[in-house]
């Protein structure tokens, strides 16, 4: 069992999460006619080893240590991949890639992220994507936002937050 390493964060298998989405991303790569290759898993992999979004040169740097081809063109490429299959997002303001629990349905990428320990959740929009996307055409505006990022204090954060750590 691999156990996150913030003494904040709520302990959960998180080897669990791994293997779903391991498993999701082989299935959503056979159901695109793709294939995911070795690089492109690992890579995927180490995206998934907590739920805090991992920098392009955090990843490069683990696959060089692994002995993968780390050009960051082959990196950037696999990263690349990964978002159009779905399997992972890019959190822009934290510019870090996270990997996405819900692959194998198409959705938008709306973030809730812990100032305290960098973890993200995605959370349910749909309700707040049609308000927003009402309120934008109020205006004549057509929304074409495909993202948008929160930042706050999550619940184990918030739990645990007035006492040392
Ligand atoms: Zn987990
Ligand atoms: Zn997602
Ligand atoms: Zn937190």
């Amino acid at each position: 069992m691999t156990e996150h390493k913030h003494s904040h964060e709520h302990v959960h298998n998180h080897d669990v999460c791994i293997e779903q989405a391991l498993e999701t991303a082989e299935a959503v790569c056979t159901e695109q006619g793709q294939r995911l290759t070795k690089v492109r898993r690992r890579a995927l992999e180490l995206i998934w080893q907590s739920h805090r979004p991992l920098g392009a040169y955090q990843l490069l740097a683990k696959l060089a240590e692994e002995g993968f081809n780390s050009a960051p063109p082959t990196v950037y490429r696999a990263l690349d991949f990964l978002i159009s299959a779905g399997l992972i997002h890019k959190v822009e303001s934290m510019n870090a890639y996270l990997g996405c629990a819900h692959a194998d349905k198409a959705h938008k990428g709306y973030f809730l992220i812990c100032d305290e320990c960098q973890n993200v959740m995605e959370f349910d929009y749909q309700d707040i994507h049609k308000t927003l996307i009402a309120k934008a055409a109020e205006q004549g505006f057509e929304l074409r936002s495909d993202t948008i990022e929160l930042t706050g204090l999550c619940a184990d954060c918030r739990a645990t937050g007035s006492q040392p750590s």
